[in-house]
């Protein structure tokens, strides 16, 4: 991130944002005509938006390429519907889509990110919802999964001065839903670890000493020829450290685990 390397885009990746359009979309439609249909008639349109916007995407159906279009659209559709299986988007009516945060936290670090979808009950109950395209974490990884929404809490919470009443990670891959209700000393915990990770980068800018952190990830990893964890070399360390400007944090990646 701090290079600034350039990565190949992931057919996978490239799914998930075409997948997280067309919910984002489906609302757009009157109540009644939030479909299954309707919503896998959104897919070919929202794909070729993002194709006429980054033409660089073309290179994902290249000859050689593990799926076709036809084939990667197909599980774009199995996703859509397992949506449709875990509720009904008939009977909800969003606050919220996409929603950009933004907050700064006493020390002068900024956070920000974007909410998939933020649902407002009559009585003012705060529900923050996230899509992922994964299937659910096994039990012991859960943590790291709702690292990234107590991380969309907290900025709501500065934001709103409401503790958000329930999070819930929405898993499109195998149809479960994993939810969470947060209190204010969950989020005090997240600002005390974002504080950390933040003062953890700092000491990584200043030493140099970035150090790899091996995983499952590592397989798909485009810098791994670089990684010295697996004999490369990284490049220098670029001009403008991160700790020139601003202090600022963003979660990770959408359907990648939140590892900050
Ligand atoms: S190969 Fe693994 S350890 Fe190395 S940079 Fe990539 S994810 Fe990190």
């Amino acid at each position: 991130m701090i290079d600034r390397i350039p990565e190949r885009p992931s057919a996978a990746a490239v799914r998930g944002t075409l997948v997280h359009a067309v919910l984002e979309r489906l609302f757009d439609l009157p109540a009644a005509e939030r479909t299954p249909e309707a919503a896998r008639g959104l897919l070919e349109p929202q794909w070729e938006r993002l194709a006429a916007e980054e033409p660089q995407l073309s290179v994902l159906f290249e000859e050689g390429a593990e799926e076709s279009l036809e084939e990667w659209l197909d599980r774009a559709r199995g996703m859509v519907d397992r949506y449709f299986a875990l509720e009904d988007p008939r009977r909800l009516e969003p606050a919220e889509r996409e929603l950009f945060v933004e907050t700064v936290l006493p020390s002068g670090l900024k956070l920000r990110g974007y909410v998939d979808r933020v649902d407002v009950a009559p009585t003012g109950e705060l529900r923050i919802v996230d899509y992922k395209t994964g299937s659910a974490p096994r039990a012991d990884f859960e943590a790291r999964a709702l690292f990234q929404m107590k991380f969309y809490a907290l900025v709501l919470w500065r934001v709103r001065g409401r503790v958000p009443n329930l999070l819930q990670l929405m898993y499109l891959g195998n149809s479960e839903v994993l939810r969470y209700v947060p209190d204010e000393a969950d989020l005090r915990a997240t600002e005390r670890k974002v504080e950390a990770l933040w003062q953890a980068i700092r000491r990584a800018t200043e030493t140099g000493d970035w150090r790899p952190r091996p995983g499952r990830l590592c397989d798909w990893c485009d810098h791994k020829e670089r990684c010295p964890e697996f004999g490369g070399t990284p490049p220098p360390l670029p001009e403008g450290r991160p700790d020139a400007g601003e202090p600022r944090v963003v979660p990770a990646a959408r359907d990648v685990s939140a590892d900050l």
